[in-house]
Parts: structure tokens; C-alpha cells; sequence
């Protein structure tokens, strides 16, 4: 393993149990699965590069998750930044488990898949808006984010996420 990986590998050590990522723009997919998963992640907008991510990363101690080779030789990367293949979500996943332990169900479905914000229950009012079938599966099973308000339920998206989260916790 290379002295990089060594020094990745201690900071993931430390920080395991409450780490946190930033993913570039490629790895938008994979950063909504982590954020399913239950990991506070950011991911970066259009017209953050290089050297903004890399600070920010180091400014809100995430790890930087990037497909980008030549951002993790940078000296300020040591031990912050992973490189993970752009081929495929699946392989994606397996490479950043291989570089930190992930577990896929941590706290699924507690953050917002799109703006990261933590969910609450959602009100009377917000489920009497869902559609019959939704509401029908009880009160406990469905979220609202605090921030955007979009509203969570296991229908058929949130259970396309979960089946995928359990096969990489399979194939660990
Ligand atoms: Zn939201």
C-alpha cells in the first residue's frame, strides 16, 4: 500500500464513526446512495473544481470522493481525498467500500437523496396529500425533508434504493 494509502486509511480510522463525504459532480449517483445509506454527503455543483473542492472537503473535514486522478496527487489531498472509478455505480460503491468500510444500511432513509438535509416524520397534513396506497402503509414509514420538503415513503423508488444497498451489503 502506498504511504498516501496508509495516511487514508488512518484518517478513515479516526473518523469512522462519524465520516463524512463530499463526492465530485461524476459521482452524483453514489452520492445519493450514501446519502440513503445515512452518511452526511455533499455533492459538488456544476462550477466547484479542483482546487474549491479539495478545500472544502478539508474545511468541513469530509473525505473528497472524486474520479479525478491528478486532484488526489495534490499535497493538501494526503489522507482526504479517494479516487474511485467512473465505469458503473456498482463498481463504484465496491471500490469505496474496498477504501472504507461502508455500511450500506447505517441510517437508511434519514437524509434528503437530494439537498443531504435530515428528514423528520412527516405531519397529517403531508400524508394526507400522498396517494391512498401510500398512506395505507402506516404512519411511521414516511419522512418529509426539513429542507425542501419532499416527502419519503417506501413505494416503489425508495424500494429500487433499498434493493440496491442490500446486494452491496451482500457482496461484502
Ligand atoms: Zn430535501
Amino acid at each position: 500500500m502506498s504511504r498516501q494509502g496508509d495516511s487514508a486509511a488512518a484518517t478513515v480510522a479516526m473518523t469512522i464513526g462519524a465520516v463524512k463525504f463530499l463526492c465530485d459532480g461524476m459521482l452524483t449517483r453514489l452520492g445519493r446512495f450514501l446519502r440513503a445509506a445515512g452518511y452526511d454527503t455533499e455533492i459538488a455543483g456544476p462550477g466547484e473544481h479542483d482546487g474549491a473542492l479539495l478545500a472544502r472537503a478539508i474545511h468541513e473535514d469530509r473525505l473528497l470522493l472524486t474520479c479525478d486522478r491528478e486532484l488526489a496527487q495534490r499535497r493538501a489531498a494526503e489522507g482526504r481525498v479517494i479516487v474511485l472509478p467512473s465505469n458503473g455505480l456498482d463498481r463504484t460503491a465496491r471500490a469505496l467500500d474496498a477504501a472504507v468500510p461502508i455500511d450500506w444500511f447505517r441510517a437508511p432513509f434519514t437524509r434528503c437523496l437530494v439537498d443531504n438535509s435530515p428528514l423528520r416524520p412527516a405531519t397529517p397534513e403531508e400524508r394526507d396529500r400522498l396517494p391512498t396506497r401510500a398512506r395505507e402503509i402506516g404512519d411511521d414509514d414516511i419522512f418529509t425533508c426539513s429542507q425542501c420538503s419532499r416527502v419519503y415513503w417506501p413505494g416503489s423508488h425508495v424500494r429500487r434504493i433499498r434493493q440496491r444497498l442490500a446486494e452491496w451489503s451482500r457482496s461484502k
